[in-house]
Parts: C-alpha cells; sequence; structure tokens
C-alpha cells in the first residue's frame, strides 16, 4: 500500500498533490497494490484527487489542524499509515514534506530518501531515481527496508487529470497540535506561486541592479507570468529569496521559461530544465543558456525586453 501525503493551501489540494497522486498510483498498479491519500485540514473537494488515480482518500477536517504543525501532521500520517499497512509514505519536497520528511521515517522505523525525481518499477522492486552533480547524472536508490518514506521533488513528473472522484472517507479523530504557536504570517500573494506556475519570467544579473526590474515587472504583467531569479540576484537582495530558482532554490515546470540576463549555469538549469518552452534573452552569444533554449534571442536586454513587451500588448489588443 502507498500512502500519498496531499498538501491543500486555502482548502484546495495543490497541484503537488496531484503529481504526486498521479505517480503513486502509477506505481501501485505496476506493483498491484493500492494508493491511496491522505489530506489534513480544510480541504473543499478532497475526492478531486481521485481524477489522478486515486481510489480513497483519508480527510482528517479537523480545525485544529488547518495551520500545519509538523508533531500533529506526523502522527495522524503515522496513525493512518499503521492502520492501513503502508510500504511507502511518499510526500512532496516542499517545505512542509521537508518538515515530515525525517520526523516520518524516524517514527515509522522507515528508510527516509528525500528529494526523488522519480519512481519506477524493477523486478518488482522500487527504485528511487534522485538527481546528483547538479542534476548531471541520476543515482537509482532502492532499500531492502520494509517502510520507506519518500518525498518528490515537485515539477519532477508530468501528469494529466482523467475521469472519476475518489471516495472520500472523513475522519474526526481528536488530534492534539503540539506546542508551537503561530505568531505571525507573512503570505505572498497577488500571482501564482512559483512551483504551480505555468508561465515564469526570470532575469539574472545581466539586469545590473533592482532599478531595472521595471521591464521584467512589466513583461510579466502583460502574460499573467510569475516572476522568478538567479540565485546571485536573491542573494545580494535585488529580488526576494523566494523567487530563486534553481539546485539550490526552487525547481520549476512551467509551459514557458522567460530567461533574461541569466548566464544558465549547471545550478541555474537544474531547477528550470523541465520547462517546457525555454526562451533565452542573452547578449552573449556563447552563453551557455541557449544550448538549453527552444528560442533565443541574442541581443541586449534592455532593447529585446520591452520590444517583447511592446509586440505582446500589440498581440493582446488585436486578439
Ligand atoms: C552549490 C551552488 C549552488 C547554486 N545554486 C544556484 C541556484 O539554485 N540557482 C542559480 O541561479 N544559481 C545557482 N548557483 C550559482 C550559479 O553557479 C551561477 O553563478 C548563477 O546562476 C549565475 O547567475 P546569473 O546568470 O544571473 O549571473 P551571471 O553568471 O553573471 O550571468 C549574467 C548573464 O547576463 C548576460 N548579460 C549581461 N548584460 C546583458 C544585457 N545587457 N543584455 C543581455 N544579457 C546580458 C551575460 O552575458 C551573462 O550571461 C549555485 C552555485 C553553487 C556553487
Amino acid at each position: 500500500m502507498i500512502l500519498v501525503f496531499a498538501e491543500t493551501k486555502d482548502g484546495k489540494l495543490k497541484k503537488n498533490a496531484f503529481e504526486l497522486s498521479s505517480l503513486a498510483s502509477k506505481i501501485a498498479a505496476e506493483l498491484s497494490t493500492q494508493a491511496v491519500a491522505v489530506v489534513v485540514g480544510a480541504c473543499d473537494q478532497p475526492q478531486e484527487i481521485g481524477k489522478y488515480g486515486i481510489s480513497k482518500v483519508f480527510h482528517y477536517d479537523n480545525s485544529s489542524l488547518n495551520d500545519f504543525d509538523d508533531y500533529a501532521y506526523r502522527d495522524v500520517i503515522i496513525g493512518l499509515a499503521e492502520e492501513i499497512g503502508a510500504h511507502l509514505i511518499l510526500l512532496s519536497h516542499t517545505a512542509i514534506g521537508k518538515a515530515l520528511c525525517g520526523r516520518l521515517s524516524v517514527r515509522y522505523k522507515a528508510d527516509c530518501i528525500s528529494a526523488i525525481n522519480g519512481l519506477s518499477v524493477e523486478s518488482g522492486q522500487i527504485k528511487y531515481i534522485k538527481p546528483v552533480f547538479s542534476g548531471k547524472a541520476f543515482a537509482h536508490y532502492s532499500s531492502s527496508a520494509e517502510r520507506v518514506v519518500a518525498s518528490l521533488i515537485p515539477n519532477s513528473v508530468s501528469f494529466s487529470a482523467g475521469e472519476g472522484n475518489a471516495e472520500v472517507e472523513n475522519r474526526s479523530d481528536a488530534v492534539e497540535r503540539s506546542a508551537v504557536e503561530i505568531i505571525k504570517r507573512d503570505v505572498i500573494s497577488g500571482t501564482v506561486p512559483l512551483p504551480e506556475a505555468e508561465l515564469v519570467v526570470s532575469a539574472g544579473r545581466g539586469m545590473k541592479g533592482p532599478e531595472n526590474w521595471g521591464i521584467v515587472d512589466e513583461l510579466a504583467d502583460i502574460l499573467g507570468a510569475t516572476t522568478a531569479c538567479s540565485r546571485p540576484v536573491s542573494d545580494t537582495g535585488w529580488r526576494p529569496h523566494h523567487e530563486h530558482v534553481g539546485q539550490t532554490g526552487i525547481a520549476i515546470r512551467p509551459n514557458l521559461y522567460i530567461a533574461i540576463g541569466i548566464s544558465g549555469a549547471i545550478q541555474h538549469l537544474a531547477g528550470v530544465n523541465n520547462s517546457k518552452v525555454i526562451v533565452v534573452i542573452n547578449k552573449d552569444a556563447e552563453a551557455p543558456f541557449f544550448k538549453a533554449a527552444d528560442y533565443g534571442v541574442c541581443g541586449d536586454l534592455f532593447e529585446v525586453v520591452p520590444k517583447l513587451t511592446e509586440a505582446f500588448k500589440r498581440f493582446k489588443a488585436e486578439n
């Protein structure tokens, strides 16, 4: 039995819950076992997860669990895993997943394999695939333990919605929150969060300074895209850390990734090379990013980007 921990935000299942569910149900079918999910806290439509191959979802709809609490969530998930005899607990490698992965594996006496980007079945055994050397190679792990807890890097596998709803079992078990108290909450609002964004406009050190970001924001606005940046840009405080993509930042898989004044170092590519279409704007024809690009514009970004924005504006006005 595979147990998927499906994350929610504002009472809705997150994209990574669908991604995990698709992967888990595919692996479960190959192993002739079942994949079920657990949702903790408020969720409007937990049955939706059925469109991604999950037959049953356990919903712990307890208001004290609406805010993430690593100890309380750990206890809920382990209680259920013990009850249903889960051999594999699958999480997303998000901030929440990272907080839970180690805790779950210690309490559940399970092997912990974190930050995988895929699973496969070979000779009846699950192989856990992990990117190594900044995504240049893949290591295949297997486990002889009876129980494994694994976390999947978001946007690692493609998935699509099918038909049908999952059976929902509502749980009203009393759960105690830990002593951890939420004192302050800073929520980024206004745009689609990077891990879920379909369109991303990203910029790097070629922008020269934070005062020049207006042209990036304008392009992102006209496209309805989320903004991102390279690591040195967030390290120097030109942009906030939550925009940093790459090996040590957020891994994304949008339909369109526009990279402006970014060289395309391997550590940057590790987080963005799963994008469907990559457009690179760089004045250096030798910039490594051009090798990974579907479309490249070799030119000065301060000329190219405003022209691109104008072209999108015209296109929008005419269509
Ligand atoms: C362990 C480790 C982890 C790392 N993790 C990450 C990570 O997660 N994400 C990440 O991004 N980096 C990461 N890095 C850093 C990475 O190696 C690069 O240094 C970084 O990505 C470079 O950022 P950049 O492309 O913005 O800047 P630069 O390398 O300085 O490139 C700027 C680019 O802008 C172009 N340019 C300049 N002016 C213009 C102009 N007027 N018009 C058009 N183009 C112009 C230049 O030709 C150049 O290609 C990591 C490094 C290490 C060692």
